[in-house]
């Protein structure tokens, strides 16, 4: 008798479960096709300044510029870096403008969570991929968003550039992408190469 009970709280559980991942299946198949496609390389520029500095026709990282828009956007969650657990991060740098925004949808995310370690963990934002970084894009010359200061990565291991399926784009995990989408931040899942890990500001 009490295997069957046992059976069929399983089955009623695993019956909600269902019904709210065809639910949020649904919602996230609108998203993707409401999403933005575009590369957003376009005018950092013009919103965030140019943060290099050319000396000897040498381009590098702008210590003037860095010290006059540069903060740091403490993390609501315990967090450490991508490539060493051990490493922990207790906030993301970014450009001034880009930080009320980041703080926002992060707060937004933790009460999502009901501010639980464990459901960020699993979301996989407690493994920190960047934030400013004065560095060229991957495939050529162009500066990065990053080293703008409006572009964070998260969980770069399950949402790798190039990647198709990123970790985010899951039913259960897409509560991220619409917390970010809510301050205009565009996600890089969606872009013609994918880049799954990264969350630009406006
Ligand atoms: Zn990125």
């Amino acid at each position: 008798m009490r295997a069957f009970v046992k059976g069929l709280a399983w089955f009623v559980a695993g019956c909600a479960v269902f019904a709210f991942v065809s639910c949020s299946t649904q919602r996230s198949g609108l998203t993707i096709l409401r999403a933005s496609t575009g590369s957003g390389f376009s005018d950092c520029s013009t919103t965030y300044g140019d943060p290099s500095l050319v000396e000897g026709g040498v381009a590098k990282a702008n210590p003037e510029w860095e010290k006059a828009n540069l903060v740091m956007v403490r993390l609501p969650w315990r967090a450490h870096t991508a490539w060493d657990p051990k490493l922990a991060i207790r906030s993301l740098q970014v450009h001034r403008q880009a930080a009320p925004s980041l703080q926002r949808a992060m707060a937004a995310i933790w009460m999502r969570s009901g501010e639980s370690q464990a459901e960020i963990d699993r979301l996989g934002l407690s493994s920190i991929g960047g934030g400013y970084n004065w560095r060229a894009i991957r495939s050529g010359g162009a500066l990065s968003t990053h080293a703008y200061g409006c572009a964070v990565d998260f969980d770069p291991n399950r949402n790798a550039l190039g990647d198709t399926s990123p970790n985010f784009a899951l039913p259960q995990n897409r509560y991220v992408i619409e917390a970010f989408r809510t301050e205009g931040w565009r996600w890089g899942g969606v872009w013609p190469t994918p880049d799954g890990m990264h969350f630009q500001a406006p």
